[in-house]
């Protein structure tokens, strides 16, 4: 008997957004067959097809944008004006990639010898296993899903259980061939599933279900990359324009109630940014309360006053927010932390929720070393008016993106994404890299008939 999803609003947990039933693992198993016998007739139809489905695609999720947006914020609590952008970033993903299926495939060689041909050629793997979070519930489906089937594969896509209405609508606006594009609504059963038979494995999430899923794929040797969790620093030098910089800290740490991968953690001020920034910040976050929406559920929510109230309990001083609003809904104000006991957890795992950490450091040495010292190294931002300061910390902080003078969260939909160290794993996502990861390079020689 199958197991039941459900997803709350977390702005009105009373609200039931969608209830319907899993596949189990054996579905799971099922559908990814059926993808697979749908791979080849999707490959033949060719480049004119693949492309003309992904720009209709692109042209049916523009045209229900308001929908979508506001499906978003019901189910997973994005702010409207987030929502919107993400949905405008969805349609953005779709018209790169539909340009995709006319690039070259591949490349002519000299033989050494100097006789015959060598041609490599790209070719799609099959089945493209799509495990998927709930915080962009239309963007990463789809800039994983797009140059996937660019290039020929089908797609077995898990969304995240919270996100699971808005999984289901895109699919339907997307309105590809049967089995081209299968949506498995589900949790853990059916995400392990999708990894014990796809044929190339994408996951997004959090670590330690990353973890499981990289150690699964390759087991089985089969392709993987996987993007996880950040813990991300913000470097904020004493030459900046300490409003503007702290006006961009509220944002990657408040936004979406800082629940994007890419917010911003920790705070380290350098030298005399410290005083000014303090207050600054503090003043900028408790103006971000109301617009940033709540957070997933209550257990998240928990787990972020649990951490705060621990380190008030230590030693930490409590610089903005820290309450809970009077208001129906997983919601928590913006919170600023300084003086954080050393080890602390807040300085050493993601949280996923409108809380920073305020740290200072006598000089850029200091700041790159704490801003380094952890593993989870996904996204940064050093704040300064100095070219050759922002330079020289691009090239020491353990980044996979760095932003000078704008917010840690964001970075364009045609470049590479990922992080550095325990934040991700494999070929990173986006632009050509993702066209590259699912497709497999192979040489073909040519040599003339009746040769030596
Ligand atoms: P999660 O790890 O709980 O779940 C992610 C997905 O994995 C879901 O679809 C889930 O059902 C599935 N899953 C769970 N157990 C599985 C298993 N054993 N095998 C296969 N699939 C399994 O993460 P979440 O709460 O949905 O998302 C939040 C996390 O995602 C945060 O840690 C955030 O940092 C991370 N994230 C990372 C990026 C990035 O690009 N680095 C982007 C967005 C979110």
């Amino acid at each position: 008997m199958s197991a039941t999803v459900r997803s709350f609003n977390p702005a009105n947990p009373a609200d039931l957004v969608i209830e319907v039933p899993a596949p189990g693992a054996f579905g799971a198993a099922a559908a990814v067959e059926r993808a697979r016998a749908a791979q080849p007739g999707w490959l033949a139809a060719g480049a004119a097809a693949r492309s003309a489905a992904l720009g209709r695609a692109a042209e049916a999720v523009e045209a229900h944008a308001e929908e979508l947006a506001a499906l978003a914020g019901r189910e997973v609590g994005k702010p409207l004006g987030e929502a919107r952008g993400e949905v405008a970033r969805t349609v953005a993903i779709l018209r790169y990639y539909a340009q995709a299926p006319y690039a070259a495939s591949g490349a002519v060689h000299e033989t050494a010898a100097g006789q015959g041909l060598l041609l490599t050629r790209r070719r799609p793997y099959g089945v493209a296993g799509l495990i998927t979070p709930w915080n962009f519930p239309f963007a990463i489906p789809v800039w994983k899903a797009a140059p996937a089937l660019a290039v020929g594969n089908t797609v077995a896509l898990k969304p995240a259980p919270e996100a699971t209405a808005c999984a289901l609508r895109l699919a339907e606006l997307l309105a590809l061939p049967e089995d081209v594009l299968t949506v498995l609504p589900g949790g853990a059963e059916e995400g392990a599933a999708v990894v014990s038979a796809a044929d190339i494995v994408s996951f997004t999430g959090s670590t330690g279900t990353g973890q499981a899923v990289i150690r699964t794929a390759t087991e089985r040797s089969v392709p993987v990359q996987a993007e996880m969790g950040g813990l991300n620093a913000a470097i904020v030098l004493p030459d900046a324009d300490i409003e503007q910089a702290a006006a961009q800290l509220a944002f990657a740490i408040a936004g979406y109630a800082g629940q994007k991968c890419t917010a911003t953690s920790r705070v380290i001020a350098v030298g005399d940014a410290l005083e000014p920034l303090r207050a600054a910040l503090g003043k900028a976050l408790a103006a971000a309360g109301a617009d940033s929406g709540p957070v997933i559920s209550e257990a998240a929510r928990e787990r972020l006053t649990g951490a705060i109230a621990s380190a008030v309990e230590g030693s930490a001083e409590l610089l903005a927010g820290g309450q809970l609003p009077q208001r129906d809904g997983w919601f928590i104000e913006p919170t600023l932390l300084a003086r954080v006991p050393a080890g602390h957890p807040l300085l050493a795992e993601e949280f996923f929720g409108p809380v920073a950490v305020l740290l200072g450091a006598a000089d850029l040495d200091e700041a790159i070393a704490l801003a380094n010292a952890t593993r989870h190294n996904l996204s940064a931002s050093v704040h300064t008016r100095e070219l050759d300061v922002a330079l020289a910390a691009a090239d020491r902080l353990d980044a996979g993106m760095i932003r000078i003078n704008a917010p840690s969260s964001g970075v364009d939909f045609h470049l590479p994404f990922g992080g550095a160290k325990a934040a991700s794993y494999g070929s990173r996502e986006q632009g050509q890299a993702a066209l590259d990861f699912y497709t497999a390079s192979r040489t073909v020689s040519l040599l003339p008939a009746g040769g030596a």
